[in-house]
């Protein structure tokens, strides 16, 4: 397929997807810093399962920078338990933090308001962080125009016909990249054109709108956000690894003639 039939399919997809459910209100989190713990206990574990290592980070008081700095190993292990992995976890979660310390005195706007691909790099770096961790931090606590390339992401293109599911992360980036910068307006003003929400007791649903969803972000940081978000609903409902439910899903009109 040529790359501008690609693109213009990813555009088609977006709006059928925003007008289906409109917006996702992602990253649920009150803050940046739990938007990043979230992006590094994620990470090989269901969304449910960080929520409750979250919440007793929360009440444990130490969601923080100054908390996760101040916990003893084991305690910060304990704690987030519920997220698996969480030894690797904890390790990481203290690396970033000597980082935020050593580099920026502490302070995450200093650290986020590095350009992009500086900080991009430099997240790369940090143990414990793949790609698809570091370009959420950048976009949804950071708000820096980066597109994050998931799982979901890659199934629906390979069953769309669009790129191979092991294609190199950069295309996928670059390919969504491309495709969304023209609609990049069009959502400047999120849920103009919206008019659905995925029924609550689906997993994988809307969130509810956080600090860090309604945070002020340009147009092309925002349809990045909902695409991801968007991408995530299908993904988690219709789009299973095991099984798709391509009758019930709304990019079923999509699909190549050959499915
Ligand atoms: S469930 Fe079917 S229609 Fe929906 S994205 Fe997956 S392959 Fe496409």
């Amino acid at each position: 397929m040529p790359a501008d039939a690609k693109q213009r399919r990813i555009r088609t997809y977006y709006r059928a997807l925003f007008r289906t459910w409109g917006p996702q209100n992602w990253w649920p989190a009150e803050s940046r810093f739990e938007m990043i713990v979230g992006a590094y206990l994620t990470q090989n574990t269901a969304w449910t399962n960080v929520e409750k290592a979250l919440t007793n980070l929360r009440a444990a008081r130490l969601l923080s920078a100054q908390g996760i700095r101040r916990a003893p190993l084991a305690e910060l292990e304990r704690l987030i338990r519920p997220a698996g992995y969480f030894r690797q976890k904890a390790k990481r979660l203290k690396i970033f933090v000597a980082l935020l310390d050593r580099r920026y005195g502490g302070s995450l706007t200093k650290l986020l308001s590095r350009p992009t691909n500086q900080l991009r790099e430099e997240l790369l770096h940090l143990h414990g962080i793949g790609p698809e961790t570091a370009d959420s931090i950048l976009l949804y606590a950071g708000n820096h125009p980066v597109f994050v390339v998931d799982a979901y992401t890659r199934r629906i293109l390979a069953r769309h016909e669009i790129l191979p599911e092991q294609a190199p992360y950069e295309e996928i980036r670059a390919l969504f990249e491309r495709a969304l910068t023209p609609v990049a307006q069009s959502v400047a003003e999120p849920g103009k054109t919206g008019n659905q929400q995925l029924p609550a007791s689906l997993p994988g649903a809307a969130h509810l709108p956080s600090p860090m969803s309604t945070a002020k972000r340009t147009a092309l940081a925002q349809v990045y956000n909902e695409m991801h978000g968007l991408i995530v609903g299908v993904g988690k409902n219709y789009c299973r690894k095991s099984q798709a439910r391509c009758d019930e899903c709304p990019l079923q009109r999509f699909l190549p003639p050959s499915k």
